[in-house]
């Protein structure tokens, strides 16, 4: 094993010690001032001032409020780097003294909370941190880098909006893309492996439609209730039936709604359902089951109309290339202990990440980055509760910020290096 590249991250790294107290300032300020998908202006605006100060050519607006920054450093490969910027409509419940109380209206134009409860915040600092650390050590490396500042990403919105705001036509394309997720694991660790590594999402919405009449006389109506009801049921059939033990698929309905008061038979219900699969068979296979059930439980309660399905978003599967993957987990390795990097499948959650990678057809890798204080996990795996951590978007999620800060900085640099370094892995 070659100790040249982990040399060269080191050298990139110097400065972190110094860089952590900003980073860390950064970080509570985004967390406190969270903004959600396709309004990140603010987050945007610190993101781009960060990136100017350590001289990145900047550009802002793309995809509404995505911000890319580009330094070029001499021959070499180009590698792309990017962290999403969003926040959710969750009201913050860590009771933390940089926690959240800004309200904002949605895009549907309600009130609502708005916290940093999947970790966005904590990526935008890692991204601002490795892009500081690369342009003070630029002895230490060659070739391009490409730091993207994402929007919307809960939404499914802002990877997509980039790139139809030409962010393929407008930078050059790089050898491989770069991302990574705070998430519930040891902090001071990183965790991925190659193949499917988030899901792909599916989220439809389902107006079923019945006849409406008096409570009393449910003769003359057709009751959408129960069609919605038995139409909840047998969706649960799809993932115990239809689905095979060795594949996996999620379908969750969310939302059921339907009538306003117990004596009326409403004359429609609503269902919003999200589907997850690791595969595109089983993908499409679940999504046809999901429209037969619909239309024939529809069929069975005698529906006037056939039922309106409707896509509300949509994230691709998230595929880690297998060389590219072997080339960071290596990279990991060399500079954090073994122990330290661990092995994970794909996660049920899902990620516009894949967007980039794909659409400009070179490979990309998305990994973890744990958020857990270590001793709270190591007590919660003994106990066989990891389950009752606080998960990203729960009210409760708040990663403990020493070491997680500075690990996802390490391994946004280290990965990187593995292609660019100069006295570096081979090209
Ligand atoms: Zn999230
Ligand atoms: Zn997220």
């Amino acid at each position: 094993m070659s100790t040249r590249s982990e040399n060269a991250s080191e050298a990139v790294l110097k400065n972190l010690d110094q860089l952590i107290p900003t980073l860390e300032a950064l970080y509570k300020q985004v967390h406190a001032h969270p903004e959600l998908s396709m309004q990140e202006t603010q987050t945007a605006h610190l993101a781009a001032e960060r990136l100017r100060a350590a001289g990145y050519d900047v550009t802002t607006g793309i995809g509404q409020t995505g911000v890319v920054g580009l330094l070029r450093n001499g021959d070499g490969p180009t590698v792309m780097l990017r962290a999403d910027m969003d926040a959710l409509p969750v009201e913050e419940a860590t009771g933390l003294d940089y926690a959240s109380k800004v309200t904002a209206k949605d895009q549907t134009g309600q009130i609502v909370p708005v916290g940093h409860m999947c970790g966005h915040d904590m990526h935008v600092a890692w991204l601002a941190g490795a892009a500081t650390l690369f342009a003070q050590q630029r002895d230490a490396w060659k070739g391009t880098l490409i730091v993207v500042f994402q929007p919307g990403e809960e939404t499914a919105q802002g990877a997509q909006a980039m790139i139809n705001d030409g962010l393929l036509k407008r930078f050059p394309k790089p050898v491989v893309v770069l991302g990574q997720h705070v998430m519930v694991g040891p902090a001071g660790t990183v965790a991925g492996s190659a193949g499917p590594i988030t899901s792909a999402a599916d989220s439809l919405q389902i107006r079923l439609f019945g006849r409406g009449a008096h409570g009393s006389m449910p003769q003359a109506s057709i009751d959408p209730v129960v069609m919605a009801a038995a139409t909840v049921m047998r969706l649960q059939t799809i993932v115990s039936r239809e689905v095979a033990a060795a594949e996996a698929a999620v379908v969750t309905i969310g939302v059921l709604q339907a009538g306003t008061k117990e004596n009326v038979i409403p004359d429609e219900a609503v269902i919003k359902l999200n589907v997850r699969t690791f595969d595109e068979a089983v993908r499409s296979r679940v999504l046809s089951a999901i429209e037969r059930i619909v239309n024939a439980e529809a069929a069975a309660s005698g529906a006037p109309r056939a039922p309106e399905i409707t896509p509300l978003d949509r994230y691709p599967l998230n595929v880690n290339d297998a060389p590219a993957s072997q080339r960071i987990a290596s990279a990991f390795r060399a500079y954090f202990t073994p122990d330290r990097v661990r092995h994970t499948g794909p996660a049920p959650a899902s990620e516009d990440f894949g967007c980039f990678g794909v659409q400009w057809h070179v490979p990309s890798v998305f990994w973890f980055v744990g958020g857990t204080d270590p001793a709270t996990y190591a007590k919660a795996q003994q106990a066989g509760r990891i389950n009752d951590l606080p998960v990203n978007h729960s009210p409760l999620f708040a990663p403990v910020i020493h070491p997680t800060l500075r690990t996802g900085v390490e391994a946004l640099v280290v990965a990187a290096q593995a292609w660019v370094a100069a006295l570096g892995a081979p090209q």
